[in-house]
């Protein structure tokens, strides 16, 4: 897609002037100084939404689908520009995707049992204010995809984002709560605070009106969202492998593979981190990495810079490389890489730093492995038990079958690029919270709803 830059540049910058965010009056579509304030004009939304019909849910919806449509190069510059982490254009393309494929009120489901004792329906309801906690390598896309889902299933939404991601964050949801208003709904539909912090954090989770809290992001939100007392969904951390086997076809897995992990700068959570290959195959898929897909074979002593730039002694990231091209984190270890660089590669065993960890960034060590038996041996110990996603290039239906029981991860693409899960080149609708942690995987309006049992006795069974 291509996208002028300066253009946008010039665009985004008028906008956030216009916003002029540091006096934005307090409770301004759905912006606050105040948390406790921010819940307060949620909950009011919610009296209404919770009463809206689904035409109505769906009429304010349709008209967010379209202004993300409209402003999808607006938000993915702004992400990028705040954040410093990204691609622009593959921003664009997730904004297309979430306002295009984000499930509304056709996910609610019911179930219904008819016979001589009468008629008995159970119905997704909602559950109310919902507390969201947001990460910074998705922002406007998971504040967009998780209030979908939640005001499709009548619920109003509480964010309290990534503090490096706010200015996008608040964009969004000043535009949400503009298309509610034009559409006929309420306003503070998603609210926020100018400054998210810890505190305004612990004020949302504790907070006696949120029953339901949605976590997005490492393991840390995750475990201080299950850790309040209250219902938690949590879509947290991952370090995906992907498996290549001698059955494969190698030059597509090559392909497939540097094409998903390099998708936004290797920021997905679902995005392959690293790669296991039986040793027959290994040098084959380096080959067509490095000749047809524009990848960086780095010597040990790359790899020890690179070691020491991204992560300190303890073996946490410098958020000055999350999410940076690979060309970028070669010239902050001296290396000039040449034009169309894509990704980073290396072969390394599996304890290699840059390979055991969740980096974020487009650097993909290739653990060799002496057969497949020992290749899932080693992937099922890189995703450490987070249970998370998981990817497999094999022609071999007994093994993926094997590998898909033995991850247990919450997706498991096959033969195919790891976006495919989100519906770019897959099946199924995409999200940006994936509840990896708690079990609901890939969440939608469905994931956000108390289940409600309405019975007749004795009437309405008409069979
Ligand atoms: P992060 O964990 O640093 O931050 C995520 C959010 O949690 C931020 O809003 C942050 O302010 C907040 N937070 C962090 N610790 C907290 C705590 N103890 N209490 C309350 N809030 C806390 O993550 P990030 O860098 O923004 O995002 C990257 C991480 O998120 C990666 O590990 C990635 O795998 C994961 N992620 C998972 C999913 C998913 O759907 N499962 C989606 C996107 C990102």
């Amino acid at each position: 897609m291509a996208v002028d830059e300066a253009m946008v540049k010039s665009i985004v910058q008028e906008v956030i002037a216009k916003m002029n965010i540091t006096e934005t009056p307090s409770g301004k579509h759905g912006i606050f100084k105040d948390m406790n304030e921010a819940i307060e004009a949620a909950k009011k939304s919610e009296k209404i939404v919770r009463n809206m019909s689904l035409d109505q849910r769906e009429k304010i919806i349709s008209l967010i689908r379209q202004k993300i449509h409209e402003t999808a190069e607006i938000t993915a510059r702004m992400a990028v520009d705040e954040t410093g982490m990204g691609n622009v254009g593959h921003k664009i393309m997730k904004n297309h995707l979430v306002a295009d494929g984000t499930p509304g009120t056709e996910d609610l489901k019911t179930i219904a049992w008819s016979g001589d004792r009468g008629l008995t329906l159970v119905e997704e309801g909602p559950f109310g204010v919902i507390g969201a906690i947001t990460p910074c390598t998705n922002p406007q896309e998971t504040v967009y995809c998780n209030t979908i889902g939640m005001l499709a299933a009548g619920n109003t939404v509480v964010f309290n984002p990534h503090p490096q991601a706010v200015k996008v964050t608040i964009y969004a949801i000043n535009l949400m709560n503009e298309c509610s208003l034009a559409a006929g709904g309420p306003d503070n539909i998603a609210v926020t605070v100018e400054k998210p912090t810890m505190e305004t954090s612990a004020v949302m989770m504790n907070h006696p009106d949120i029953p339901l809290l949605v976590a997005t992001g490492g393991p840390g939100v995750v475990k201080a969202v299950l850790s309040v007392g209250k219902r938690g969904i949590g879509a947290g951390a991952g370090n995906p492998p992907a498996l290549v086997d001698e059955t494969a076809d190698i030059r597509k897995a090559a392909e497939d593979i540097v094409n998903g992990c390099t998708f936004d700068n290797n920021l997905p959570c679902i995005a392959e981190k690293e790669v296991v290959a039986v040793e027959s195959i290994i040098d084959e898929l380096m080959h067509y990495m490095i000749n047809e897909q524009g990848c960086y074979l780095a010597s040990d002593e790359v790899q020890k810079k690179l070691v020491s730039t991204v992560m300190d002694e303890k073996g946490r990231l410098n958020r000055k490389c999350v999410g940076r091209d690979a060309k970028t984190l070669l010239s902050m270890v001296g290396v000039q890489a040449p034009e169309g660089t894509r990704c980073i590669i290396f072969k390394g065993e599996k304890e290699h730093p840059l390979i055991a960890t969740e980096l974020m960034m487009p650097i993909l060590g290739i653990v060799p492995a002496k057969d497949f038996d020992d290749a899932l041996e080693k992937a099922l110990w890189l995703e450490h038990g987070n249970r998370h996603s998981a990817h497999i290039h094999s022609h071999d239906v007994t093994r993926i079958t094997r590998y898909a029981r033995a991850m247990d991860t919450a997706i498991l693409v096959k033969n195919g690029p790891s976006y495919a899960a989100l519906g770019f080149g897959g099946e199924g609708f995409p999200t940006f919270t994936i509840a990896s942690r708690t079990g609901e995987g890939l969440t939608s309006a469905s994931t956000f709803t108390k289940k409600r049992r309405c019975v007749m006795v004795d009437s309405l069974c008409i069979r």
